[in-house]
């Protein structure tokens, strides 16, 4: 189980909706692609060893942590 944090996975909820701006900008942008980028690696890697991937927004858990913990226990089907 993954629990993606909303600012640095980019929650559609929580995360950022505009362009970045300032000296940084692109850096933040490539940091966040990057990101996702790992977050998709992750998942594909630790689905072809066999493992059955869930993946949960860090304000979901933050709302309704019984009901996350369900979703793991009732696996992927509900997720
Ligand atoms: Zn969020």
């Amino acid at each position: 189980m993954f629990v993606d944090g909303c600012f640095w996975h980019n929650c559609p909820e929580h995360g950022r909706r505009t362009p970045w701006t300032g000296p940084n900008a692109q850096l933040w942008e490539e940091k966040m692609r990057r990101n996702a980028e790992s977050d998709l690696r992750s998942t594909r890697l630790a689905e072809e060893l066999g493992w059955i991937v869930v993946r949960v927004w860090e304000c979901q858990v933050l709302r309704n942590p019984n009901l996350m913990a369900a979703r793991v226990l009732e696996g992927p089907s509900n997720c």
